[in-house]
């Protein structure tokens, strides 16, 4: 929800980005203030990923121009886990497999690792096992799950949940969640959609990366932007989405080129 007295969370502006010398974000504006809710969409290959994941500091990426401001600080000074310390959280399109280690414990260490810098208390297992039981209900996730490696087996829709499992138990101040649609079916889709809405508050933002607007029938997006070659191009509503739906992608690209070229402006 957009409010009057939001704060901004995250200011990127003029971010460049390499990866293995490949330029793929280009000149990238952005700005996200709490409360909001934000999609991403974009064709494949258009950098929605490499955004997310320079966000979050993925050493494959370079950033080699721009700025990235959270909550006021220089978001490249800190290292990755000082990112999640701060309560920057990357739900990732393709999790990883983490065989040997319990997701329990991994999901604990994770959550003691935010309290502690948060100055809150910090839970043992026994303890925990409640918390997170809880939370797992809300995202109607077998206990079983806690028994298991971090995604080791897990479905395509139980990585997902497991992320979404992990941005219950951070309550991060920015969430970026990668293509979180793909791989749930329609009622994974809708409770991981609860979920994510009732983590959605006024002192947090959550963006949204998707190419399809289906997961938007459930996360209703404040803002709505469209990346193409690795910058944003259009800035509209939730309506845009829809438009996007029934008239894909191609024109936004004609138009952005239209502008910059009535503008004198120079395109890539
Ligand atoms: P999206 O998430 O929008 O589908 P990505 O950010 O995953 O797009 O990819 C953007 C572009 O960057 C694509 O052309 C992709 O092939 C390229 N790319 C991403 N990662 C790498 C990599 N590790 N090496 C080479 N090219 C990459
Ligand atoms: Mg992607």
């Amino acid at each position: 929800m957009i409010y009057q007295d939001s704060k901004t969370l995250l200011e990127v502006r003029g971010l460049c980005a390499t990866v293995n010398g490949i330029d793929i974000l280009k000149d990238l504006d952005f700005t996200v203030r709490s409360g909001e809710v934000h999609a991403i969409m974009g064709q494949n290959g258009s950098g929605k990923s490499t955004f997310a994941k320079v966000l979050a500091g993925h050493p494959a990426y370079q950033v080699t121009k721009g700025t990235v401001l959270f909550e006021g600080r220089d978001l490249f000074a800190l290292k990755p886990e000082e990112r999640a310390r701060a309560g920057f959280f990357l739900a990732f399109q393709y999790p990883i497999e983490i065989p040997g280690v319990g997701n329990s414990q991994f999901l604990r260490l994770a959550y003691n690792t935010v309290q502690k810098e948060r100055g809150k208390e910090e839970l043992d297992p026994l303890e925990f096992d409640d918390f997170v039981r809880e939370k797992m209900k809300l995202l109607d996730m077998s206990p079983d799950f806690l028994d298991r490696s971090v995604n080791a087996g897990f479905s395509g829709g139980e990585k997902k949940r497991n992320e979404i499992l992990q941005m219950a138990l951070l309550a991060p101040c920015v969430s970026v969640l990668d293509e979180t649609d793909s791989g749930l079916d329609i009622d994974a889709l809708r409770i991981v959609a609860e979920g994510v809405n009732q983590l959605s508050n006024k002192n947090n933002a959550i963006v949204m990366v998707t190419h399809y607007q289906r997961l938007l029938n459930y996360i209703v997006p404040d803002y709505v932007h469209v990346m193409e070659a690795g910058r944003i191009i259009k800035t509209g509503g939730k309506e845009l989405a829809l438009e996007l739906e029934s008239r894909g992608y191609e024109w936004v690209g004609v138009e952005y080129e239209a502008a910059a070229k009535a503008a004198g402006g120079v395109t890539a």
